[in-house]
């Protein structure tokens, strides 16, 4: 192992670490599924990761994610994309994705379920993880993306009705500024509504470097973390 393989090892454990003890605080049996978010952090990285037993990685732009994938293939890697997403992408991101984590209306879902078909035909992929972003925003000016907690509903109905694509549950950024308590509890019953329509949604992807713990706390099920394993990255995008 090299030294940035050394380092990356120490992070993620002290990443799990916290997971553990978060889980164990807040009485749950089963620790969320942690997904390392690798965006700005170079394809070597994400090797590494893989070597220290990384299953699961995060993107958010899908020009980075698409080269970094065709970079690495045979590592048994899956792709999860966490970023604002142009309907035109949907084409790309479907040669790669196990997951996209970011929909969040009814135009990229659309797109998104037209694209799968077609890769589906070519390489026989399996169905998209799709999971319904939603807004915890109230303040309309900050926008990080996601839906309206009130368009969730019917947004989760077409996704669940396109073959190819699989409903999997919420995925959430808390606002900047508030608690990330209240913002995943708000986050876990938008998820319990979801639920009484389609029982198989039950994932939640929530918490990322700083609020993992309330995150957990809060039933996660899905973690994205980046900065506390990977380091700082350059403030752009
Ligand atoms: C970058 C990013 C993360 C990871 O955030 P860190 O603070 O680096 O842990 C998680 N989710 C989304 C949507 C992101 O864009």
């Amino acid at each position: 192992m090299d030294e940035r393989a050394l380092q990356l090892q120490d992070r993620l454990a002290a990443v799990r670490a916290r997971i553990t003890a978060a889980s164990r605080a807040a009485g749950r049996d089963v620790e969320p599924g942690l997904i390392v978010v690798t965006k700005f952090h170079p394809a070597a990285d994400v090797s590494r990761l893989a070597g220290l037993g990384i299953r699961d990685v995060g993107e958010n732009r899908d020009q980075e994610a698409s080269a970094k994938a065709a970079e690495l293939p045979g590592l048994g890697l899956r792709w999860h994309f966490i970023g604002q997403l142009q309907s035109k992408k949907a084409k790309s991101v479907v040669k790669y994705a196990h997951s996209v984590q970011s929909v969040d209306r009814p135009q990229l879902a659309e797109a998104l379920a037209k694209a799968i078909l077609r890769a589906q035909e070519e390489t026989g992929r399996p169905d998209l993880d799709c999971f319904i972003q939603v807004s915890l925003d109230d303040d309309a000016g900050e926008h990080r993306g996601g839906a309206a907690p009130a368009a969730v509903g019917q947004l989760a109905d077409s996704i669940a009705e396109a073959p190819g694509l699989r409903l999997a549950g919420v995925m959430a950024v808390a606002p900047l500024g508030g608690r990330p308590e209240d913002a995943f509890e708000r986050l876990a019953g938008i998820s319990a509504a979801l639920r009484e329509a389609h029982p198989g949604a039950d994932a939640i992807s929530a918490g990322m470097s700083q609020d993992l713990e309330a995150a957990v706390l809060h039933g996660a099920t899905h973690l994205r973390i980046g900065s506390d394993i990977l380091g700082s990255r350059p403030a752009v995008g």
